[in-house]
This record gives C-alpha cells, structure tokens and sequence, in this order.
C-alpha cells in the first residue's frame, strides 16, 4: 500500500497549486490523475481571467491570494504565466445595472477592494471603438487581471514536484473503502492508496468521488463554450464583462492575451446541463453577434478554435469547500463553478494552512462554502 499524508484526487485548477502548497510544508503528497497530465481536467476549457473583486467575503479573501501567487509567479519563481494585470470593465448600457452594480460596489469597497465606477469616455479609452450607444459607464477593477490556465497548471506542477509532492497520472480513481468513519483505501485501475487526509479536487467528477465515500455532493456540471482569434496587435486591456442577458445567453466576456488573440466565452441559456464537449452550432453566431453589437472593432479578426468546457456547478453558484459530517478523513474542494482557476491557487494556501497549521484564520470562509449550508440563495456574478 502506498501511505501518505495527503491523497488528492485530481491534477486541476484546485488539485494542483494545492500539491505545492502541502508538499511545501514538508507533508507526502500523492495526486491521482487520469489524464496524462495536470490541467487537462476543465482547467485548459478556462480562458483565464483572475479577478478579487466578487461580492462575498470568502471568495474576495481566495481570490486575493491568488492574485498574489499569480501576480508574482514570475518575479518569485522565475516562471511566465502569462499575467496581464488589465483589469476587469463590466460596462452598463441602463439604469438597472448600473443601480445594481452601485450597490455592490459598496460592497467591495467595504472591503477595500480597487474598483471603481467609471464614465463612458473613461470606458472608450481603456477599449476604443467600443460601442457608446447608450453606454452610461461600468465598474473598472485595475489590478484584476488573466494568465494562462494551462501555464498556471504547469507552474504549480513544477513548484509541486520540486517541493516533493508525487503525481501519477493516468491512474483513474474507481473505489474506496470505508470502515468506521474512515476511507482506508483508493483504488485506481492501476494501484491501492491510503492517507491521513484524502482531499477530493475531482471537478467536474466530485459528485462520482463522493459517492465512493458515501456523501451526495451537490455538483452538478453544465457546459460553456469559449474560442480564441488569430493574434493582432494589443488594442485593448481589460476583460471585458457584458451582464446583459438575451433570450438565448446570459453574461459573456472577453480579453486579449498577452499573445495578441481574443478570448472570449458565454453563458448560454437555458443552461446545457450534462458532461457532453462537444462544440454546437449555435456559439458561434450566438457569440459573435453579441460581442460585434458591442465591440464592433472586431469584426476582421478570424476565430481560430472554439471548444466546450464544463463548469462544476453548485445549486448557488458558490463552492463547497470543507470536511464532512459522515467521514472523518476527507476534505471537499468541489464546486468551483465558472470560478476554480482564479480560486485554486488561493484555495491551495488557504486550505493547506488550515489542514496543517490549525490556522483559524479562514473559518470565516469554511462557515460560508460547508456543505451543510442552505443552498437557496443565488451568487450575482458567478
Ligand atoms: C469555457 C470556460 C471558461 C472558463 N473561464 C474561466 C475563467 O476565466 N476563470 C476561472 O476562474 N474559471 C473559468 N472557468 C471555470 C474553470 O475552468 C473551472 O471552475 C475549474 O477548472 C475547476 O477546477 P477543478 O480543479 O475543480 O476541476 P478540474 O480542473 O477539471 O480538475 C479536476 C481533475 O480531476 C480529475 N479527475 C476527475 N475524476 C477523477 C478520477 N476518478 N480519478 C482521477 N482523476 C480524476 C480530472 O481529470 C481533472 O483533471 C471556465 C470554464 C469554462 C468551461
């Protein structure tokens, strides 16, 4: 049997910044993986925006620590991940929104993040030739920012494995044992695992984790399309957020990358529930009409590749981050929504400190994400 201090299941957005953060306080880590390497889990389907300035004060705490990690992944490992700190421009085109997005600025600024309201030719100069017809101004949020999902992978991977940490990919987690409150073994089709603490990072797969130890978690995938253009010159800096809604999508949002390519995605409605990735034949006239109505700049750039990823979603839009009251040698680090790649390097130290240090400091935040909470509210922006 191979023992450990630490068992996580799954190399993803979650699974490995939190290899590192483990392993680097000096505990045997083991991540199970069935893909042939980290990141290729629903963190290479995201298109890498990373942004603090949220509505609640788990996720805020989170995100700020991985801005920070992500931030200074270059200036304190020597690593490109491609950061651009261009902000986030959630831009209002009525009265509604901009009431609505008023009120949460109070909010975030309560807890003292950087975001402000902006007016329109404030918006015209940070994405000129966006469309003005009624635009009435936006929040702005300078230090938000993107980097590449599969670089970040590949630099925790790096950092994870040079802290010790030992990841065995193509190895599919089938079955565990569970005696007297306790998963005493994981079974993959290749070996037998046991650990003191067995963390389920399984995305898009939590629910078929849980139910391997007994706990029906409330993770429920439903899919979003994304697509990337050839590179052109930089011609505009932030991730751009449009939150009206129309009769076949919700929110979408786009940036361009440090290569130059536009990055954009959707959020269709009704929502596409299931584990199917297959691209459809509506994204694409769905998506580019919409982002042309707003940014009619780009309508020459040529789309390169499209694809469909899933969002592990939860019936209110936030994690479920905590231990369970069934067994007692397991953590949940599920349910990361649209969110886990700019929640999991935060999550990582946030969640190593308290499973090794007893750091009370973020109970705040396992009060918020437990599993026990009542599931009826809803996350603005999730
Ligand atoms: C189109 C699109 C755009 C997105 N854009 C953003 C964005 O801009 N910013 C952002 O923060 N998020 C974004 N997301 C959301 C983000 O991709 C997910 O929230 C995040 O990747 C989830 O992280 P995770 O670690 O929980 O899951 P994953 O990254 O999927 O990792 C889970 C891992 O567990 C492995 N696994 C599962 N079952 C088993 C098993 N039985 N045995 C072994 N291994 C197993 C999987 O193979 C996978 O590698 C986007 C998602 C989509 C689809």
């Amino acid at each position: 049997m191979n023992t450990y201090d630490f068992l996580i299941i799954g190399a993803g957005s979650i699974g490995t910044p939190l290899a590192y953060h483990l392993a680097k306080k000096g505990k045997k880590v083991c991540v199970l993986e069935k893909h042939a390497s980290c990141g290729r889990g629903q963190n290479r389907a995201a298109i890498g925006g990373i942004r603090a300035t949220h509505s609640d004060p788990a996720k805020i705490k989170i995100c700020t620590m991985s801005l920070d990690q992500v931030r200074n992944m270059h200036s304190e490992h020597g690593i490109d991940i491609d950061w651009i700190e261009g902000g986030y421009l959630f831009p209002v085109y009525d009265t509604q929104r901009e009431r609505n997005l008023k009120d949460l600025l109070k909010v975030q600024k309560k807890f003292g993040l950087n975001i402000d309201w902006i007016d329109a030719d404030a918006i015209k100069e940070l994405v000129p030739g966006i469309s003005d017809n009624g635009l009435r101004g936006g929040t702005f949020s300078p230090n938000d920012g993107s980097a590449s999902p599969l670089k970040t992978a590949g630099a925790f991977f790096k950092l994870a494995t040079a802290a010790g940490a030992q990841f065995k990919f193509y190895e599919n987690v089938l079955s565990m044992e569970v005696k007297d409150r306790k998963v005493v073994s994981v079974k993959t089709n290749k070996d037998t695992y046991s650990a003191a603490v067995i963390i389920n990072a399984a995305g898009a797969d939590a629910k078929d984790i849980g139910k391997m130890y007994g706990v029906d978690l409330p993770v429920y995938p439903d899919s979003h399309e994304a697509g990337i253009t050839e590179p052109v010159k930089p011609f505009f800096k932030p991730m751009v957020v449009d939150i009206r809604p129309d009769s076949h999508s919700h929110n979408y949002y786009f940036y361009q990358n440090i290569e130059g390519q536009v990055v954009f995605c959707i959020t269709p409605h009704p929502k596409i529930a299931g584990k199917d990735t297959d691209n459809t034949s509506e994204f694409l006239p769905l998506m580019i009409k919409r982002m042309l109505e707003l940014y009619p700049r780009l309508r020459n750039l040529r789309i390169r590749r499209t694809w469909r990823g899933l969002y592990p979603m939860t019936p209110d839009g936030f994690p479920v981050v905590g231990v369970t009251n069934e067994i007692d040698n397991v953590f949940n680090a599920v349910g990361m929504c649209g969110q886990g790649y700019m929640l999991g390097p935060g999550l990582g130290k946030i969640i190593s400190d308290m499973l090794i240090d007893n750091s009370k400091e973020y109970d705040f935040i396992l009060k918020q994400l437990t599993l026990y909470r009542d599931f009826s509210g809803e996350e603005m922006l999730k």
